[in-house]
């Protein structure tokens, strides 16, 4: 065997892994690329290497476990691409020369991750992942959550069974958001919109899912019984049935108008409010498709055009070290003023201690930045070219810039910490300012301005000390006179009533998002029980892995904290979850684990029927589970160790049963479709 074939496909192997299941590529799209041709044209050369296996041949997987898998109708394929406006004449050549004069559909190519969503009587059955192009991962209940998906088709003219593809994206809102959130958890961040966008969508909180923002475009209609032979009328048709279709798309008959539109596009893209990453250009008449056919990785009438990323060329001048709430350390790189897509841009992320030494950045040295989705931009490689003698290799920070202590790394953070917690300003001063924000305590009249002046003027050490205030002390601060000093008393006073899920929140601890705040308050009850909960009682909270379980106990652990927590508590604010609905108590004092899929119900109206009868869920099975419910395709794991552990196993009817019969407060909708037969050979606008 070829040993630089082998090399190539196993790092390429790894690659897909990271880059489709891990959601975090470890190389540019671009270099992915580039070795991947390579292995291409050694195959080409070397046929006797071949194998069904290779990267070249298959759909890099996005399957994963804790998802019920499902075959593909149609298979889902990729695209074949290039970067190079000549090889993409080459395709509308050969194209031609095969089906004579031919039209073409160009259209944005959307970077984030393929859906295939299956319409049954004009409602969304279910939506599945493109897996390995042959099975895919049902994702229905998070996709049910994208507001642009319909979930009952309008209009007329819709097959009563068929299939939309399209792609599911994060828009740049949504994303900047979402990472900003992260960043002050102290959570690691996504690295672009698309990644964002493919972990989300295999998340197992349709909750979480449906506050994260995502968005999707549709771009391509397959089944039977569509109204038209082509690819621009049935995608027109689709949009009057409540598509979100693009409005981008262009129909082009000749090369000079597919590169009209593509100048275009690579000018215009920084300006829309999501990613793309290329135009597709597509033959229009299914006819055509059908003849031209398709490899096992990609149909052979379509093909991605790729952008590259647009970058600039500047010298980085120095690297400050900024020490957010939780203590970590972000570096941040100041350049010299330069252009980007419309703006000046003057800094610049680079993320963490490795992302440092992965590009051997120095200061002094010219180097790439580009922007993605991202507020700031970000350092992608060094010109090597111009790197001169002083340019020293940067050294990573070993003390904290503010408060001098020593910073440490855990195995498995990215980032470095400065473990002063009570003595380091940025993070004192954090805490407070993220107990009174919005979202969590909604003491907005203080001000990010007036916490600071309040610690710095000796006022306030703690949260907790905010409550002791005095509207004479308050109203001493420089811009501050008496009646802003009232208001802040009103708010303070008000926020007694907050609910304990937010106080929760407030206190800021790791990991602890407005989320994750939520499933402890609801799982626990009060906050006397999560204090007392072991890092085992802690997992078992939706949504609660170990890593957040044992950050809350260590939270807890440290006396000074919960002191705080008891000066809060004598002050009036929440501990305890408030009253929740209930219909029964039919369920009081048991717990259940779900796995499977259900007939009659989705896996999250289950979990809210357990919680309005009295019940309790549980993420994993465990001594203290009382019912596994199982469905259809259960995970083996699960039913192996419930087994084991003598855990009663229960059916969907055998848990109705319990709760009174199918009285249920919840919609219903079958969760699995009902079989079809065959797959047909012919299929209108096939294969994608
Ligand atoms: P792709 O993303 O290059 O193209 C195919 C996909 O484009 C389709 O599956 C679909 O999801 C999407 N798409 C967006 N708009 C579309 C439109 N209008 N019409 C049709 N499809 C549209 O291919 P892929 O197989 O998903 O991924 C392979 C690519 O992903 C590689 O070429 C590489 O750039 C990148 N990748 C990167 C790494 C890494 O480590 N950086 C690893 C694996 C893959």
């Amino acid at each position: 065997m070829h040993s630089r074939i082998e090399q190539l496909r196993k790092e390429l192997s790894l690659y897909n892994h990271k880059y489709y299941v891990e959601a975090t590529p470890v190389v540019s799209d671009y270099e992915y690329d580039c070795l991947l041709r390579e292995l291409q044209e050694l195959e080409a050369a070397h046929p006797e290497c071949y194998d069904p296996n290779s990267p070249t041949m298959r759909v890099g997987s996005d399957l994963t476990s804790g998802f019920v898998s499902v075959a593909h109708r149609f298979p889902m394929l990729s695209l074949g691409n290039t970067y190079s406006l000549e090889e993409l004449r080459e395709f509308v050549e050969r194209v031609e020369r095969e089906e004579g004069k031919t039209e073409f559909v160009c259209e944005l190519k959307f970077d984030g991750t393929a859906i295939s969503l299956t319409y049954e009587h004009g409602r969304l059955l279910r939506a599945v992942t493109r897996g390995d192009g042959t099975r895919g991962d049902d994702v229905t209940a998070n996709i049910r959550t994208i507001r642009s998906v319909p979930l009952v088709l309008q209009g007329e003219g819709w097959p009563d069974y068929f299939e939309m593809r399209g792609e599911v994206i994060m828009p740049h809102a949504s994303f900047q958001r979402l990472n900003a959130e992260r960043e002050e958890i102290g959570e690691n961040l996504f690295a672009n919109p698309r990644n964002a966008a493919a972990g989300t969508i295999k998340l197992q909180s349709p909750q979480e899912v449906a506050r994260r923002g995502l968005d999707c475009f549709l771009y391509y209609v397959v089944g039977e019984g569509l109204p038209y032979q082509n690819h621009w009328d049935n995608l027109q048709a689709a949009k009057g049935w409540g598509f979100k279709i693009s409005d981008r798309m262009q129909k082009c008959h000749s090369w000079e108008e597919i590169e009209a539109y593509i100048t275009r596009t690579d000018g215009e893209r920084g300006a829309l409010p999501y990613d793309t990453d290329g135009a597709v250009v597509k033959v229009n008449d299914y006819a055509a498709q059908r003849r031209l056919g398709s490899t096992a990785k990609a149909p052979r009438w379509a093909v991605a055009y790729k952008f590259k990323a647009e970058q600039a060329l500047t010298r980085l001048l120095s690297v400050d070290f900024q020490v957010g709430r939780t203590g970590a350390v972000t570096p941040v790189a100041n350049l010299a003023p330069v252009q980007l897509a419309g703006t000046v841009v003057k800094r610049a992320s680079l993320h963490n201690a490795d992302q440092i030494a992965l590009l051997d950045v120095r200061v002094g040295d010219m180097v790439y930045v580009e922007k993605g989705g991202e507020i700031i931009p970000k350092i992608t490689a060094v010109e090597l070219s111009e790197r001169t003698e002083e340019c020293v290799p940067l050294q990573y920070i070993t003390h904290c810039p503010e408060c001098g202590t020593e910073l440490v790394r855990v195995e498995g953070d990215a980032k470095h910490f400065c473990p002063n917690q009570e003595g380091c300003r940025p993070q004192i001063v954090g805490r407070i300012i993220h107990f009174i924000s919005r979202k969590a305590m909604n003491i907005e009249g203080i001000g990010e301005e007036t916490v600071e002046l309040l610690y710095d003027s000796g006022l306030i050490h703690n949260v907790a000390d905010l409550y002791d205030l005095q509207p004479t002390m308050v109203a001493t601060l420089p811009r501050m006179g008496a009646k802003s000093a009232e208001n802040i008393m009103r708010e303070l006073a008000a926020s007694r009533e907050v609910p304990f899920e937010r106080v929760l929140f407030a206190l800021g601890i790791r990991f602890v998002g407005e989320t994750t705040a939520k499933y402890l308050a609801h799982h626990f009850g009060s906050m006397d029980a999560i204090m007392a909960a072991s890092e085992a009682e802690l997992a078992e909270a939706d949504e609660v892995g170990e890593k957040i379980a044992a950050s809350i106990k260590a939270y807890f652990e440290d006396e000074k904290n919960r002191s705080i927590v008891e000066r809060l508590r004598a002050e009036g604010l929440q501990m305890v979850e408030a009253e929740k609905e209930v219909l029964s108590d039919s369920l009081a004092g048991l717990s259940f684990v779900i796995s499977g899929s259900f007939v009659r119900h989705s896996r999250d109206e289950l979990k809210a029927l357990i919680e309005l009868h009295g019940g309790r869920n549980l993420a994993a099975v465990s001594g203290a589970t009382n019912y596994l419910l199982a469905g259809d395709k259960i995970g083996p794991a699960k039913l192996q160790k419930a087994t084991k552990l003598g855990v009663q196993i229960i059916s969907e009817s055998d848990f109705e049963t319990m709760i009174g019969g199918e009285g249920v407060a919840v919609s219903t909708m079958p969760a699995e479709p009902a079989k079809k037969e065959s797959v047909p050979e012919v299929v209108q606008g096939a294969l994608f």
